[in-house]
């Protein structure tokens, strides 16, 4: 939100946050803000309800935490009484791994005061939760569906509510969460400040921000992921049955020794992982469906080196914060073309270069030909090597096919499907000290310079292990 020169504030010190939380910030090694905090936290300090179109990698988490932490503040005490601990802000989000991270970062932020902070996810013990929440807590983090398990067995109240957060909504919506969260705003008290975080804003999270926001302040900042210029894209076309093969056969001839490979249905991803296991390539999984300890057991062995590859769903990705990940690979298209930039966002992160690949096969054109739209750009078609798949057909002359049923209709960039007003996917954040250097394109990524890169850092430790923030 500009201050009185019509600016953005450009530090921390400036958005007025109280001492506690600029010490913990320090210890963050954070410099300034970046720009959905530099817009988000004034607002939120006024009270406002607030719209924030945001994605992970923005640094949304500490741009509504911080405020938050500010707004309990004068309640923060260090009773062991629960009922000097009422949840006065409830956080939702739609998987465990963002939940846990969101709530390690209330903890960092929120080190200097007195406040008690606890996540409830389901697919573990519930028993320890319970004793937790009994003891009293000032700011619950939770996903929807164990916080109604929560509810109805009365182990947690939530008339005492005067923040309520929706983080990443979208995703919320995407797995099916939305009447959940309407049961959870049934029991919450009516006055309240919301705040309302997603990436993309479909017809439904619309219609939900209505309903629960009140004279929202609207903040936006484009997504720090996905600078077109440090991350290279490719496609091979190739036929469905052929995948698999070329996907080996890339690992290896590319020698990826961290890849993300991207399929939709968590069955898939099993099932890509155990064939890749087959073709001798140490690989693992990640969806929603597998438990906790298997989801770790995954991530620790990406990130530790022992598997190679990393087989994902959308849903199961989001939530990861990786950094400095050299190779992603779309192993099917996204249906949704929104879904492709968060997808690629994992790689070119922290200022280093990285490579999007594509597996497309014939009837996946025209999910390609919404993300070309969405990008506003073609994407190149690459020869496999030692073929396994289709050379490149140039196609640049080619009108844009509409989706099956509407062949022949050649439609305009505006036809494809909308990104939300004045939400630019094709624009990298740029933080202000780097916003004026577009620069030059720099030169292809040598795959030398990648494999000397560290490994990904996901979920590594809480946010004081983390990189600082870079462009
Ligand atoms: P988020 O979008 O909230 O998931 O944050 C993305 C990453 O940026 C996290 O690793 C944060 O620790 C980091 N981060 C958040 N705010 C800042 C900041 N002002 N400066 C540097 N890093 C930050």
């Amino acid at each position: 939100m500009p201050d009185a020169s019509g600016a953005a504030p450009t530090t921390f010190s400036a958005l007025g946050l109280l001492p506690e939380l600029l010490r913990a910030v320090a210890d963050q090694g954070y410099t300034e803000p970046t720009p959905i905090q530099a817009k988000a936290v004034p607002p939120i300090l006024q009270r406002r309800d607030v719209m924030g179109a945001a994605q992970t990698g923005t640094g949304k988490t500490a741009g509504f935490t911080l405020p938050l932490l500010q707004l309990l503040a004068p309640h923060a005490n260090a009773s062991p009484s629960p009922a000097r601990h009422p949840v006065r802000a409830l956080i939702l989000t739609p998987t465990r791994e963002l939940a846990a991270q969101v709530e390690e970062s209330v903890r960092a932020y929120g080190k200097y005061l007195a406040l008690r902070t606890t996540v409830v996810y389901g697919g573990v013990d519930i028993t320890p939760q319970l004793k937790t929440l009994h003891a009293g807590v000032d700011i619950l983090v939770a996903t929807p569906g164990r916080l109604l398990d929560h509810l109805h067995q009365k182990s947690v109240h939530l008339s005492r509510v005067e923040i309520l957060v929706l983080d990443e909504a979208d995703r919320m919506l995407d797995m099916g969460f939305i009447p959940d969260i309407k049961r959870i705003l049934n029991v919450l008290p009516p006055q309240r400040q919301n705040l309302l975080f997603s990436a993309t804003f479909p017809e439904e999270v619309r219609r939900l921000a209505k309903e629960l926001l009140r004279s929202p302040v609207t903040v936006e900042v484009a997504p720090r992921n996905a600078p077109p210029d440090l991350v290279s894209h490719q496609v091979y076309l190739t036929a469905l049955p052929r995948k698999r093969a070329l996907l080996a056969q890339l690992i290896r001839s590319r020698d990826m020794r961290q890849v993300l490979v991207f399929v939709r249905m968590k069955r898939d991803a099993n099932r890509l992982a155990r064939q890749l296991q087959h073709d001798g390539l140490a690989a693992t999984a990640i969806h929603s469906d597998r438990t906790q300890a298997e989801r770790e057991q995954a991530l620790a062995d990406f990130k530790e080196g022992k598997a190679a590859v990393l087989v994902a769903t959308d849903i199961a990705a989001r939530g990861l914060d990786i950094e400095q990940l050299p190779f992603v690979v779309n192993y099917e298209l996204p249906h949704t073309p929104e879904d492709y930039v968060h997808r690629i966002g994992r790689t070119g992160r922290a200022g280093l270069p990285g490579e999007a690949i594509s597996l497309v096969s014939p009837d996946e054109m025209r999910y390609l030909e919404d993300i070309e739209r969405l990008l506003k750009r073609k994407l190149p078609r690459v020869s496999a090597p030692d073929s396994g798949a289709q050379p490149a057909a140039p196609r640049e002359h080619r009108p844009h096919r509409g989706r099956a049923g509407e062949a022949g209709h050649a439609k305009t960039q505006s036809a494809a499907r909308p990104a939300p007003p004045g939400f630019d996917f094709t624009k990298p954040y740029e933080p202000a000290a780097a916003s004026a250097s577009p620069a030059a394109h720099p030169p292809a990524p040598s795959l030398r310079h990648r494999q000397q890169r560290p490994t990904a850092a996901l979920l590594g430790g809480g946010p004081a292990k983390r990189e600082p923030h870079k462009p």
